[in-house]
């Protein structure tokens, strides 16, 4: 029996397109996205989808439903 310690995530969103389409915010841990800031890589979010980190979540986004079942699912 072990106790893990899940850093919390911040949450940011996909923002590789210029539409106007409804943007999900993805949980994606700080650590990833520090670095990401760095060196320019991509941040792979908890459900999966990877994508760069270019701009900060605009409030009142829908959270991503499968980011906020893994999470959920983490925090247990
Ligand atoms: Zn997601």
């Amino acid at each position: 029996m072990s106790t893990q310690t899940i850093e919390r995530p911040d949450a940011t969103t996909d923002e590789t397109t210029d539409d106007d389409t409804p943007k999900y915010f993805h949980y994606v841990k700080k650590e990833r996205i520090a670095e990401s800031a760095v060196m320019g890589t991509h941040v792979v979010a908890l459900c999966g989808e990877v994508f760069p980190v270019t701009r900060s979540p605009k409030p009142g986004s829908p959270v991503c439903p499968e980011c906020k079942k893994v999470y959920d699912s983490l925090r247990k």
